[in-house]
């Protein structure tokens, strides 16, 4: 069916047409494609249009899509039984395996989404702690919880501004939101509000303003400036949580935060989320502790599957495979851009990677808006129409899966060669 008319069709019965709003293409224009299937690295669009895939899913997709194994553990939990509320036996094999792969985690609790597992986090920090107060970075995104969206204020630590319509002030006063990579402003903050920070959350990796990677000593200064105030370091490990290696950029950088939250690549595409951290923190949680936090599907046994099975498919890949695939995808990209006289700055964590439009480094959220997003929406779409589905915003990572083949590279290598010559 022609995507035009399913968007018409879509936007009289949701608002703007979607369930998640960057699907809608605001940043970049256009109608959406609506997907029809999707194998491996491909999907196939309602009119039958096939792209390479660099979403997936916004990173859920690390094995490619419809995995056959995946598949058939997905089906085979579904004819026993979709939802209990009850107990499961797998859901104690998830968090084995999650205890297993983050040594700072010995307690798991299953959520259903990234954003439960952040406002849990929050919570319970608070109650851990008894303090009201939590500091936030600017263009790091943990999820749509009201503590947590509220935007950057003018580059220096402020006060919270709400980022949206719909969250109380006083409540958004409590979120300090300060520079991403900015060390100095950590440390003034915990100075000025002794006592009063119950924890710092953070993308370790941030990709939820395009990839901007943690400068030398800034998630260091995050340990010790918590671990001094008697605050909990929370990394955010939604996106980076078993795509950089197995286990969390925790594993690559060495510094072991308090509590950590999961979600996207541990539920192999099924909705889920997850928190975990240390016992004594862990304890805290209803039933064994006083903070609740409760979810009629949490653990859902086709989630808890789809997850199980994608975590042991995980433990026998080579990360080191997605890594020069991405490497060298990158590599080409800024060489094509470079000749035709084009500023770009590409960063790239692993798997992750995102061309900005601009000449300066990109090392906070200020820096990532100067790129210039017109331009970026014209290679989206230029690539879009070669084949190529790029994640649509400037301000978004893109993924690279084990399913995608080094003739997929090429291609991908092809097209924008012929987009950016036509740009
Ligand atoms: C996607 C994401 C979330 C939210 O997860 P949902 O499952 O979409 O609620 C939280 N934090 C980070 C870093 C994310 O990328």
């Amino acid at each position: 069916m022609e995507k035009n008319d399913l968007f018409l069709r879509a936007k009289r019965v949701i608002p703007g047409g979607v369930n998640s709003p960057v699907r809608a293409y605001s940043a970049v224009g256009g109608t959406p494609i609506f997907i029809r299937d999707a194998h491996g690295s491909i999907l196939t669009d309602s009119q039958n249009n096939r792209y390479i895939d660099y979403v997936c899913s916004w990173g859920p997709m690390i094995l490619g899509h419809s995995h056959p194994e995946i598949v058939s553990a997905v089906c085979e939990a579904a004819g026993s039984g979709t939802s209990f509320g009850a107990p499961t036996e797998r859901e104690i094999t998830m968090a084995e395996r999650i205890v297993e792969a983050f040594s700072s985690i010995e307690m798991v609790r299953m959520v259903s989404s990234g954003t439960e597992a952040t406002m849990t986090a929050i919570r319970l920090a608070r109650g851990f702690t008894g303090r009201d107060k939590i500091v936030k970075f600017s263009g790091c995104y943990h999820g749509h919880a009201d503590s947590l969206l509220v935007k950057a204020g003018s580059g220096v630590a402020t006060l919270g501004i709400p980022g949206s319509p719909g969250i109380p002030k006083s409540l958004a006063e409590l979120t300090l939101t300060l520079p991403y990579n900015d060390a100095e402003t950590v440390k003034s903050v915990f100075a000025a509000n002794p006592g009063q920070i119950a924890c710092v959350i953070v993308e370790p990796v941030a990709a939820n303003m395009g990839v901007v990677l943690p400068e030398k000593g800034f998630l260091e200064t995050l340990r010790e400036e918590t671990k001094n105030a008697g605050s909990l370091l929370i990394f955010d490990e939604v996106i980076t949580g078993f795509r950089l290696c197995y286990g969390g950029y925790q594993t690559i950088s060495g510094i072991r935060p308090d509590l950590t939250c999961l979600g996207k690549i541990i539920g192999g595409g099924l909705p889920v989320g997850a928190l975990g951290g240390k016992r004594e923190i862990m304890q805290h949680l209803a039933p064994a502790g006083p903070v609740y936090q409760a979810g009629t599907l949490s653990g859902n046994p086709l989630a808890m599957s789809a997850g199980i099975k994608t975590l042991d498919l995980l433990r026998t890949k080579d990360y080191a495979q997605i890594e020069q695939k991405t490497a060298r995808l990158c590599a080409a990209l800024g060489g094509i851009f470079r000749k035709k006289g084009m500023p770009v700055k590409i960063n790239r964590a692993g798997s992750l990677f995102t061309v900005f439009f601009t000449g300066e480094d990109v090392i906070d959220y200020e820096s990532a808006q100067k790129s210039d997003a017109a331009l970026f929406a014209r290679f989206f779409h230029g690539m879009l129409s070669a084949g190529i589905n790029l994640a649509p915003s400037q301000f978004e990572a893109n993924f690279v899966s084990f399913a995608h083949s080094d003739s997929d590279i090429d291609k991908t290598i092809e097209a924008a060669k012929k987009t950016i010559q036509a740009l």
